[in-house]
């Protein structure tokens, strides 16, 4: 697998063999634009594994998924999100922000009352988050379990990057933390998506054994398609299971 510490050597190895070759310079050029690509290839895609381990699915043949929910708790459509959970009785994960846990205590607590899992998604998801250092992404990290830990008693252990952008740092707050970071294989692309119909056939075309389903509680699109998202996802004889289950891992320590 390419990580950071193998491709390094490798443009160490290159930058060594061009040296003995008496290779021209652009050719240092070359590597060092290769390396910069691939630097942020390993930082926009979760799945790379590039900087960090990330867990983006279960290993399962059985038709099995799990969904999670980004960016909430919010009182627009975490509640509405909740019932339908409740009524279909599917489990959720919901990783939240902790700033939104501090302004909504009510509806943390109520997201575990419920039976679904909560995970950690930082506590500002800042615009620059991802420029900020080890010790500062640490600090979001504990500051939201401590948050968590008040109002439900529960010991977070899943995190999930906001923007799903992994590095260097990030690596170092998460292995600080003993956190276990949790991606997905599927993007609902909620954020963006206009077309309930359109959305909801995308995402029933994907749904895989395995699978992790990314939303965001924060959208009035994923409350409307949700009851019917589920459905389909049952007509295809598919089962909605729990996170944790589906990935075999602790969701609390
Ligand atoms: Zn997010």
């Amino acid at each position: 697998m390419l990580t950071l510490k193998n491709c390094s050597i490798l443009v160490v190895l290159f930058f060594i063999a061009a040296f003995l070759l008496r290779l021209p310079a652009w050719v240092y050029i070359i590597i060092c634009l290769g390396y910069l690509l691939v630097l942020v290839w390993g930082s926009s895609r979760i799945h790379s594994q590039f900087y960090t381990s990330v867990i983006c699915s279960g290993n399962t043949a059985k038709p099995a998924i799990a969904i999670s929910f980004d960016d909430g708790p919010l009182p627009a459509y975490t509640p509405s999100i909740l019932a339908s959970l409740e009524q279909e009785n599917v489990p959720a994960c919901f990783f939240c922000i902790g700033k939104n846990v501090s302004s909504h205590p009510e509806l943390t607590k109520q997201i575990v009352k419920q039976g679904h899992i909560i995970g950690n998604h930082s506590f500002t998801h800042h615009g620059m988050f991802d420029l900020y250092s080890a010790s500062r992404m640490q600090a979001e990290l504990e500051t939201t379990n401590q948050l968590i830990w008040e109002l439900t008693g529960k010991k977070v252990r899943f995190f999930r990057p906001p923007y799903g952008v992994t590095n260097p740092n990030l690596a170092k707050a998460i292995k600080k933390t003993g956190m276990t970071t949790i991606g997905w294989n599927i993007r609902s692309m909620d954020t963006v998506a206009k077309d309930e119909r359109g959305l909801l056939e995308k995402l029933w075309k994907q749904v895989k054994p395995g699978a992790i389903v990314l939303f965001h509680d924060t959208k009035l699109i994923t409350d409307r398609i949700l009851p019917q998202f589920i459905a389909g996802v049952r007509n295809r004889g598919f089962e909605i299971v729990p996170i944790d289950e589906l990935i075999n891992e602790e969701a609390y320590a």
